[in-house]
């Protein structure tokens, strides 16, 4: 083990992850990450877990890491379980969701508290100002992030508009927390969001602000993949086996949005007017729920039936960063949670995006600028709208006949890789991140 290696292993950090894929795959990426480089880590994880996904993903982790212990997630366990660590903690993660909770627990017992944002920074700059918008948020038209740009209205996160909302309410009182932790880390890099992260670090965004640490993107994880052969050679990686490179579009909304069976159909229809060999996962059910119909009985018979003559339709959960691996893969259509915008990223996979709720059209603005990838603005939020298949399908053909997308996807996979190796950006946050977890043992 190297000297530097050997002090890192005086570093003990406990993460505090929230309940949902979303926030659990990014945390046990991170927690991958400082293992690798010798730092002890602890994992407070959700228990029980609100999905068969994170159960299967937590033990996977468990076996791929037996050090770690699962350690039922209860707040009022925590104060003891915080103060009888041993060694000792040098510092704790939480979620940005558990701000509110956390933070009396950690004041008393003195311990540093970090916090990992699990969006983009751009959103990070939007959340951490939202106080000085109150009370007027709902009746402006745009609002004005200094150093970053002007939000339009239509991309601000429609709970933040609805002030009396008690999700709102939360979001309201947890950004001005933001100050009184000693560091954000976010699974972003500097050559993808150069600007917000530098705004945020200058102080142009919040004067009170902690250091921002960019470390992204966090890198797929081998425990992450099904445990056997068998599995991994099942649909739908043994589908995408048989196809052309770069003919397929994969179609996924992530792991907690349900969409109105109407729109599930018009994107059926789509798919097939776009002629394209596609990979679709349908979701029925909300919020991380396991589907309970037959993906027939969703989509029609009828349409099925046409579908399986162009693409492979499924209701599971499937190995999304195998997927977007995998070279027959050509494009996404995305609705932009932050760990699916990443991994498009770390693969260099061009995107359709469609946003849905929250902080998807702040992320898909990210992409969009970058380059790599497409959205249509006027398809609106979840449930605004039935976006109808003869448009999907236009979408769908723009996104994958674009060769100007695809350089730039390359180009972006090149940009994301360089960033976590050695000397790279993302290297150097994360080792002068464990630098003030360092020093902070020192100083106790
Ligand atoms: N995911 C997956 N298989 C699925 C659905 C989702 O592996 O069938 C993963 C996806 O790769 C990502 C996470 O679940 O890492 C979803 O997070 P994201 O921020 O993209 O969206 P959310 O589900 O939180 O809306």
């Amino acid at each position: 083990m190297s000297l530097e290696n050997m002090s890192n292993a005086a570093v003990h950090v406990a993460l505090f992850p929230n309940a949902g894929m979303g926030h659990l795959t990014p945390f046990l990426r991170l927690a991958a990450l400082l293992v690798d480089r010798h730092c002890r880590v602890t994992v407070i994880s959700p228990q029980p877990t609100v999905s068969m996904a994170e159960s299967k993903h937590l033990s996977r982790f468990h076996s791929a890491f037996p050090q770690f212990e699962a350690i039922r997630r209860s707040c009022c366990l925590l104060p003891s379980l915080l103060a009888s660590a041993s060694p000792p903690l040098s510092a704790f993660v939480c979620d940005v969701t558990l701000i509110s909770p956390v933070l009396p627990i950690t004041e008393s017992l003195r311990l540093p508290i970090f916090i990992l944002f699990t969006s983009s920074a751009r959103m990070l700059s939007l959340f951490s100002s939202v106080s000085r918008f109150i009370p007027s948020i709902s009746e402006m038209d745009s609002v004005e992030i200094p150093g970053v740009s002007t939000i339009p209205r239509s991309c601000i996160p429609p709970l933040l508009l609805l002030p009396n909302n008690v999700f709102a309410k939360i979001l309201l009182e947890d950004g001005p927390k933001l100050p009184k932790s000693c560091g954000i880390l976010v699974n972003s890099f500097e050559a993808l969001e150069l600007n917000p992260l530098e705004s945020l670090n200058s102080g142009k965004v919040v004067k009170e602000l902690p250091p921002v640490f960019p470390i992204g993107p966090f890198v797929p994880c081998e425990f992450e993949k099904s445990e056997n052969e068998e599995q991994r050679n099942s649909s739908p990686l043994k589908w995408l086996n048989d196809q052309s490179p770069g003919s397929v579009v994969y179609v996924s909304f992530g792991s907690r949005l349900g969409m109105a069976r109407e729109q599930v159909r018009e994107i059926g229809n789509g798919l097939m007017k776009s002629g394209f060999k596609f990979l679709w996962v349908v979701k029925d059910k909300k919020v991380d729920r396991e589907e309970e119909d037959d993906v027939e009985k969703v989509i029609g018979v009828e349409l099925m039936k046409r579908l399986k003559s162009n693409g492979l339709v499924v209701n599971e959960w499937v190995d999304q960063s195998d997927i977007l691996s995998h070279s027959s893969v050509g494009g996404f259509v995305s609705h932009c949670g932050w760990n699916s915008v990443m991994e498009a990223a770390w693969h260099g996979v061009p995107i359709l995006g469609w946003p849905q709720i929250g902080d998807q059209k702040l992320n898909a603005e990210v992409v969009e600028k970058t380059g790599w990838g497409i959205w249509r603005k006027t398809w609106g939020w979840a449930g605004e709208n039935v976006v109808r298949g003869e448009e999907i399908g236009d979408a769908i053909d723009e996104m994958m006949k674009n060769e100007g997308l695809k350089m730039k996807a390359e180009k972006v996979k090149e940009t994301a890789r360089k960033a976590v190796d050695g000397g790279g950006s993302s290297e150097i946050s994360v080792q002068r991140l464990i630098g003030e977890w360092k020093k902070m043992n020192d100083s106790c």
